[in-house]
């Protein structure tokens, strides 16, 4: 485990490699490898982070051993060899767990040890375009996982790993003017990497009640996540007795129940889509879409990857804690 002074030249370490990635591409390490990766429909982060593991600009602790900030060079968590990049991502028995997976397109392949530009090219060659953006994306995820550790001690199933490439979140409030009748909903969608796909804020009149104005908001959710054809959608929510009531099986007989009951058919069909609760504090920016909304929107405004500027703060926080 490193002490407090190595976490810090970690950090900065990786932000000197940050800054890499504004160089020019002219020193291609492998054949053919290095265009895919700007190719690559997945998040910039993810690019970034291959394009580094290829130039070993990740503070692996080798790679740190190797500047004198750390004294062993052994993989913290198997304690066996050396940790490379390749060994962290592909061969190290925890990323090979992750690796298995039922839904993986590289679980049969050989998880040897090697130089990890090697280890690229045998993937740009054995997948099609398709294929390797899965493996770009659930290998960033197992090395966000291994600095989850590191720095928290905590270490995610390897299951959660794999499912969470591809799931997007869908981060949904209301507001209300009671006295007007106004509410204001928003709609916030990011992938795994806190990239934002699309943001919706909308208003709607004669609406009075709290609990009213979150179920239409969930409502516009779903359905605005069936408009973009979404596969797989977590909606976190903070109003916790909706959510409590969209998850439980019993028919809901109150006034809004039949709100309530479209919202449950709509998530019926969909066995990758659930709703969750999450704290005010972790839905700050839908939260603050919402009273925006209130105050300058007609009717309904979609951004699509695109940030709008009010929660502009609230996405780049989130997406720091992220990175
Ligand atoms: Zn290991």
């Amino acid at each position: 485990m490193v002490n407090l002074v190595s976490k810090v030249l970690i950090f900065s370490l990786f932000n000197r490699s940050g800054s890499l990635a504004g160089e020019h591409s002219g020193k291609d390490g492998i054949k053919g490898g290095f265009h895919h990766i700007w190719k690559m429909e997945v998040p910039v982060t993810v690019k970034t982070f291959i394009w580094k593991a290829i130039h070993e600009g990740l503070p692996t602790r080798k790679n740190l051993a190797r500047r004198g900030v750390v004294d062993s060079a052994l993989c913290p968590i198997c304690k066996q060899v050396e940790e490379t990049t390749c060994h962290v991502v592909w061969s190290c028995m925890a990323a090979s767990d992750v690796w298995a997976d039922q839904f993986s397109v590289v679980q049969k392949w050989d998880s040897r040890d090697m130089n990890f530009c090697s280890l690229w090219e045998l993937l740009t060659t054995g997948l099609c375009l398709k294929q390797l953006e899965q493996v770009a994306c659930v290998m960033r995820r197992i090395w966000l996982r291994q600095n989850q550790f590191i720095f928290e001690g905590k270490f995610a199933d390897p299951k959660t790993v794999y499912s969470s490439v591809g799931t997007l979140k869908l981060n949904w409030d209301a507001g209300i003017e009671v006295e007007a009748g106004r509410m204001g909903a928003s709609i916030l969608v990011r992938d795994s990497t806190g990239e934002v796909i699309a943001v919706m804020a909308k208003v709607q009149e004669s609406v009075f009640q709290p609990v009213l104005a979150e179920l239409l908001a969930l409502w516009r959710a779903v359905t605005f996540c069936l408009e973009l054809g979404l596969t797989a959608v977590v909606f976190e929510g903070d109003a916790q007795s909706s959510i409590k009531e969209i998850n439980s099986s019993d028919e809901n007989c109150k006034w809004y129940g039949q709100i309530l009951e479209d919202v449950k058919s709509i998530l019926m069909d969909k066995s990758s889509w659930r709703v969750q609760y999450v704290s005010r504090k972790s839905n700050q920016a839908a939260h603050h879409l919402g009273k925006f909304a209130l105050k300058y929107v007609e009717d309904e405004i979609v951004w699509m990857e695109e940030v709008p500027e009010c929660i502009y703060s609230f996405i780049a926080a989130d997406r720091q804690c992220n990175a």
